[in-house]
Formats: C-alpha cells, structure tokens, sequence
C-alpha cells in the first residue's frame, strides 16, 4: 500500500515538474495538497510514509475526527480547509487548519476574526470566488472580491490569495485565468487552482497551490 501511494505521489510530483518546465516555473512555487476527505487513516498513513505533509479536507467535523490523531504521529503536518464553512464552525476550523481556502462572506470573516481572538492563531486564507457564477456552489462574486478583501484585512485576516473550483464537464483553463487577473488586481499572489483533471492547466495559469483527491488516493467510494 506504501508503495502504491508513492507510485502515484511520484507520478503527480512528475506531472508538476513536467507543467512547471513548460511554464518556465519553479517547481517549488508550486504546493501540492493532498485532499483526503472521505479517505480513513489507513489509506492516508501511507501518503504520509511516503513524504506527503500537506493534506486538505472539506468538513471541519471529519478532519477533527481523523488529523489529531496523525499529527501526534508524525510531526510537521499541515492542514488545509478547502470546503464551505459554516460560522458556527469558525472557532474550531481556525484552532485546527493552518490555511482556509474558503473564506466568502462578511459573516464569515466576522466570525473568523472572533476565533481568531480566541484562539491566538492566524491561519493564512484564501476568498474564494464563484468563479463560474454557479448557484449551487460557494464563494463571492468577482465583482465583491476588492470589498470583501477590505473588510478581511481591517478584521486582521491574513488573506494570501484567490481560490475557486471552475465548473465541471468544461474546459477549466479560461476560469483558472479570470481567477489569476483578478488576483493581480486584487495584488494578491497566491492561487488555490486546480484538482486531479486539470492541474496542469492550472499550473500553466499560475496556480500556487493544487488540491488533488483522485490522482492521489483513488477514485472516492
Ligand atoms: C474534493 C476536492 C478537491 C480534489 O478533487 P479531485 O478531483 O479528487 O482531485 C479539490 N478541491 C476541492 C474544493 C474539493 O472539494
């Protein structure tokens, strides 16, 4: 199983080299964060033995039932929220994740500045924009990014950049640059972009952090 898992972390790690070398960029300014929702932790010790130590999770109740218990075992592990998130969550997410790629509203940044003063940390975050403009799905309007990112900064958020998931079954590419202009314009330079179908694209785009599921651990049940 150990060595499956490293089978498939080499071919992403490969995958990423290949698209950086095309985009004449550093591999290293180009994080990889393996998304182990659904996973149990013996599909994730594995990752874990096989050098992975960013990991991302979309339910702040999952990942507090599973990472506690894998950080104690291995040191240096960093936690990710990529999911929505409820306020009344806010306190726990901000005591567990060291980056939220979530943040899209005033009252979640409201209530993530709160638990923030509770808690004494500062995890890096992201807003995340609709980027698609899909009812369904979480994150602000682009046009509410320069407002949002205000109120975040004067609440003492420690905003690094844009995320966004483009909508499924189309090219991604046209989405994941809209995201990359409006983070220049925003002056922000960390982009959350790209999942196991169309890293690459992403990375070619500017992505500084991938979130990949699938490629990593399989299809999910
Ligand atoms: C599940 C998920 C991913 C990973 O998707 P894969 O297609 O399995 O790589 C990335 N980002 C978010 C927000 C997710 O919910």
């Amino acid at each position: 199983m150990t060595e499956d898992a490293k089978a498939r972390l080499d071919d992403v790690r490969a995958q990423m080299a290949q698209a950086c070398k095309s985009a004449s960029r550093t591999p290293s300014d180009v994080q990889l964060i393996a998304i182990s929702k659904t996973q149990g932790a013996d599909a994730i010790r594995p990752l874990i033995a096989a050098g992975q130590r960013v990991f991302g999770e979309n339910r702040v109740q999952e990942a507090q039932a599973k990472w506690p218990a894998l950080q104690a075992e291995t040191p240096g592990i960093e936690l990710h929220l990529v999911g929505q998130l409820q306020s009344n969550k806010a306190d726990e997410a901000v005591a567990l994740f060291d980056e939220i790629h979530s943040v899209d509203r005033p009252s979640l940044i409201t209530a993530l500045a709160r638990a923030q003063e509770k808690t004494g940390r500062r995890p890096r975050c992201y807003l995340q924009v609709n980027i698609g403009e899909e009812p369904q799905k979480g994150g602000c309007a682009a046009t509410d990014v320069p407002a949002l990112l205000a109120q975040a900064q004067a609440a003492g958020l420690n905003i690094i950049g844009l995320m966004a998931v483009p909508p499924a079954d189309t090219e991604a590419a046209p989405y994941f640059a809209l995201l990359a202009k409006l983070a220049r314009a925003a002056g922000l330079t960390q982009l959350s972009m790209g999942m196991s179908a169309d890293f690459e694209a992403a990375i070619m785009l500017g992505a500084t952090h991938i979130r990949i599921g699938t490629a990593l651990f399989g299809a999910r049940a």
